[in-house]
Order: C-alpha cells, then structure tokens, then sequence
C-alpha cells in the first residue's frame, strides 16, 4: 500500500507546476546520482535566429530565399528560424520534392537543381569540405548539385536559469551530469562550459542516444539516472531512464506522455525541488 504521505509529497510538487505520474516516481528521484540532459530545447530555449549568411554564389537575399524553400517542408526548430528570417515568397509550387534526413538535415530538389542543407555530416556524405563554425553558432550548410555554395550560422540562447538549476542539482547530491545531443562538439562544449555540465557526447543520430543512455546505465555503480528532454526524439530515452523528466510548455506531446515527471515551468530549477520534496516525503514515509 502506498503510505499517505506519497500523495501529500505529490500535490507539494504539483503546487510548484512538478507533475510526478507515480509515487514510486518519488522513491526513484530522491535516489538519482546522474542526471542527462538533452541539449536543445531542454538547457537551451530551443528557439533559433539566423546570425550570419555567407555565399559566394549568391546575394544574401536569394541565398536566405533558397535555404528557406529547401526548409520549407521541415518542422526542425532550425528551419523555422532560416524561414524566419526569409523576407521571400515561397511557393509550394517551386519546390519539387523534400526529404527530411534525421541528424542531418535536408535534401530538395528546386527549379530542376538538387540542394541539400544541413551539418558537416550531410556535407561529409557528399564528399564536401566545408568551413569550421566560430563556436557557439550552430552551422547550417548549403551545396547545389553536389557543390557548396554557402553557409547561414544560427544561435540558440541558453536559458537564464540552467547553470543556477545545475549547480542545485549539485548541492542536492547529483554526483554526475551529461548532455546527450545531435548538435556539433564545439557547440556542445561551448555550452556544457557555460552550464556546468560535467561530461558531453555530440553528433547523436536520435538511436544513438538511447545507446548512449543505455550503455551509462549498465554501470550500475553509479547509481540510479534521470533523463530530462524535450523532443519527439527524446521519448525513448526518457522511457528507457530510471526517471524521465519532460519539458511540460515547449516540449513535444510524445516526450510529455514517455516521461514520468512533467515540469510545467519548463525550469530545471524545478528538479532539484523535486528531488528535495521527495527526499523529504521519502523521510515521512520511512
Ligand atoms: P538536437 O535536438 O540534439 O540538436 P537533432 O537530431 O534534431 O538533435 O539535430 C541534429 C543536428 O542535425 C542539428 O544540430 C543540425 O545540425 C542537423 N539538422 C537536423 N535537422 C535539420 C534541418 N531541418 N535543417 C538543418 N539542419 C538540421
Ligand atoms: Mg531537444
């Protein structure tokens, strides 16, 4: 039986917008040593805006123009922003076919050219060398039939609250903390750096992160983890975590209904106060 005081410890949460879907849910993260973090979205607010284009082949208009046409179909929060800053009609009619490549980017074919635009990845796989990014950007590049033709550089803000909500996760007895991303290396250090996150690994195709969770999980000696995500791609590492903890405003309905404890703040402040309201109800209870 399930002691009283488990549903005092979950409407405590509730009240801080900390939806916990269980009471064993309590137990699980008042004993979590290693938290993983999804980059995008999860520490960082997920939202992009283009902060420089460069094209040899084309003005900056019609280059934005070409981008954006080749993005069209794509719901990636890094198309939304290259469509964003695209002052340019778009036609469907102009875009013969799409293909969304997860992890790398896209492919179209417009007005008889073939383009794909995407990461160094999607570039490497057509035998292309493209310009390092300057850091904290990430790079979105651009070949047309098999040729680079350019670069647009776009920046995502890390949240205001994610380095304060780390080092309380610290303070709280979190012994570990990862991030797990598709993004490049640089951008990924860049921003472990600024947040205080302990350990990276970037270039994850999505099934690479649940590998990736899954093989810190069979070293069990470092205890019980918790995974916090946001995206579509995050609902088979948040289900496969000892706890999964979704991003309840932003985030995507299939992390919402794979995760076991819902932030409706979408503040990872709110986790160390999760782990203190279950240690404290797990005390009661004892
Ligand atoms: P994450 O949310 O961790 O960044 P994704 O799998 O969504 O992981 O994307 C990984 C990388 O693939 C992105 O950082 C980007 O470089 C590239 N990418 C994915 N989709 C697109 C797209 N529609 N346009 C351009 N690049 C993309
Ligand atoms: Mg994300």
């Amino acid at each position: 039986s399930v002691p009283l005081s488990f549903f005092g410890g979950i409407g405590a949460a509730s009240k801080h917008g900390i939806l916990i879907k269980g009471s064993n849910y309590m137990e699980t993260l008042s004993d979590v040593t290693r938290i993983v973090f999804d980059k995008t979205g999860t520490l960082t607010k997920g939202t992009f805006t283009v902060t420089d284009v460069q094209s040899d082949q084309y003005d900056r208009k019609t280059f934005l123009h070409l981008l954006a046409l080749a993005e069209s179909h794509s719901s990636h929060p890094i198309a939304k922003s290259i469509l964003e800053a695209n002052k340019e009609p778009i036609h469907e009619s102009d875009v013969d076919s799409v293909e969304e490549i997860a992890g790398h980017g896209v492919k179209a074919v417009i007005a008889g050219h073939t383009y794909a635009v995407g990461n160094q990845k999607l570039m490497q796989q057509l035998g292309l060398n493209v310009p390092a990014g300057t850091g904290m950007g990430t790079m979105v590049y651009a070949a047309q039939d098999g040729r680079y033709i350019g670069y647009a550089e776009i920046a995502d803000t890390i949240k205001p609250d994610s380095k304060d909500a780390i080092q309380e996760m610290k303070a709280a007895g979190i012994a570990k903390t990862v991030m797990l991303t598709g993004d490049s290396q640089s951008v990924a250090e860049a921003v472990a750096a600024n947040v205080g996150i302990d350990e990276v690994h970037a270039q994850l195709l999505p099934g690479d992160k649940v590998d990736c969770l899954e093989s810190m999980m069979t070293n069990e000696t470092e205890g019980t983890l918790a995974f916090v995500g946001d995206g579509i791609n995050d609902a088979p590492v948040l289900t496969r975590a000892d706890v999964g903890i979704a991003m309840g405003a932003l985030g995507s309905d299939a992390a919402i209904e794979a995760a076991d404890v819902v932030l409706m703040n979408d503040s990872l402040k709110d986790i160390p106060k999760a782990i203190h309201i279950s240690k404290k109800t797990l005390k009661i209870a004892r």
